[in-house]
């Protein structure tokens, strides 16, 4: 075999993570135990039938060839009216375009951020593929950790420590994996330090529909950044179309046109039938949004109820998205070692919270991704096994 790259041999940064357990937990489900997964971020509804039906008509109706290469003009328009109505921030079809899922948005974003060997930053906790897209696109992943005391909010003064000769700095508000929106004093930091550094900021948004608590604003509408940021966004959380690979990088209209060179050499654009069910979808409007939200916002009420008073596990202040991040330090284990012994003896799927960085490891991520009844009894066992860890003698 002829020599494979560096660079893809290195995407991972090797070591096992949260996918061990995952994997051990879907083992047991196919041989038949019973097994509550909270592991992964996707709904436990599927894609509504009538998107479907959308898609349906469009491939019927002959979509079914390449299609614009940034994006089908309807659906650009579309995304465009929805951030501008979400931001404030003027926005037209020239500043979208189309990736296959905000995975894509991700990576493509990173490519235009640097050359290879240029320093990007990103902050853990963080969301599982983060330092693999950067070393993916050629540059070198460099961590600035938001700790548990600060409520996982990075500070200025470890992002400016961070930044000298870094090209980009990834954020990530409302927050996978802790749930955490970033208030706006923290936003303002972050605009400060990618003012004196000069740098791209790239803001994940993808949970921008699951808004718990205050307000999530977006780092683009923050005067003088929209030249800097790159927003990532997808229909995969908040219109349930995980499978459909539908997002976006929103961004100056000259970036734009430097990211349709990079998806004519990678993607082509993706399904014309899938963007007609995006521009159908993203027509249901903001209150067809708030309904995929519902059901994580009634389980994080759940949450909120079942974790009041509890000395033992402690919950991360959760303003949105799908996820609650629980402190297990009180029961004396690790995330890790917490989360193998709930699936072990309890049946019940976690992820470690080492998995998301090292600010984390005392935690780990419950992902309330399964009905409400069985949400609660998942829970509830998960408090009571905590409870028993911590009265039991060292
Ligand atoms: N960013 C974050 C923070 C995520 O949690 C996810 C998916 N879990 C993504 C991006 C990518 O989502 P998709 O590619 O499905 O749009």
């Amino acid at each position: 075999m002829a020599q494979i790259s560096q660079r893809i041999r290195h995407i991972t940064g090797g070591g096992s993570d949260g996918w061990d357990l995952y994997n051990r937990a879907r083992e047991l489900a196919a041989q038949g135990v019973p097994v509550v997964e909270l592991t992964i971020g996707e709904h436990d509804i599927k894609t509504d039938p009538v998107i479907l039906d959308a898609m349906r008509e469009a491939a019927g109706r002959g979509q079914t060839g390449y299609a614009a290469i940034p994006g089908i003009s309807a659906l650009r328009a579309a995304v465009a009216e929805r951030t501008e109505r979400m931001t404030g921030v003027r926005t037209g079809p020239q500043n979208v375009i189309v990736t296959p899922g905000g995975q894509s948005a991700l990576f493509a974003a990173h490519q235009l951020v640097g050359d290879p060997g240029d320093r990007a930053l990103y902050v853990e906790p963080y969301y599982a593929t983060y330092p693999g897209t950067i070393r993916g696109a050629g540059l070198v992943p460099v961590c600035v950790t938001a700790r548990a005391e600060a409520g996982f909010e990075p500070t200025e003064v470890d992002l400016m420590a961070a930044a000298p000769g870094a090209k980009s700095l990834l954020v990530n508000s409302p927050n996978n994996p802790t749930g955490v929106i970033y208030g706006e004093e923290t936003l303002r930091g972050i605009q400060r330090v990618a003012e004196e550094h000069d740098l791209w900021l790239v803001s994940d948004e993808v949970y921008d529909s699951q808004v718990w608590e205050g307000r999530h604003l977006s780092p683009r509408a923050l005067s003088g950044m929209e030249a800097r940021t790159l927003v990532v966004g997808s229909m995969s959380k908040s219109h349930a179309m995980t499978g459909s690979r539908l997002g976006w990088v929103i961004a100056p209209e000259e970036v734009v046109e430097m990211l349709w060179d990079l998806s004519t050499v990678t993607n082509y654009g993706i399904p014309g039938y899938i963007q007609k069910a995006g521009v159908f979808a993203l027509g249901l409007g903001p209150d067809y949004e708030a309904r995929i939200a519902e059901p994580f916002r009634r389980r994080r009420e759940i949450t909120q109820r079942l974790l009041a008073g509890q000395q033992v596990v402690r919950a991360a202040p959760q303003g949105g998205a799908m996820y609650t991040m629980l402190d297990v330090r009180g029961t004396g284990l690790s995330g890790d070692d917490f989360a193998w012994k709930l699936l072990e003896e309890e049946r019940i799927a976690v992820m470690p919270g080492g998995s998301f960085g090292q600010a984390t490891t005392g935690h780990v991520r419950v992902a309330m991704t399964v009905e409400d009844g069985a949400y609660e009894a998942a829970l509830q066992r998960l408090l009571a096994f905590a409870a028993r860890l911590a009265m039991a003698p060292a």
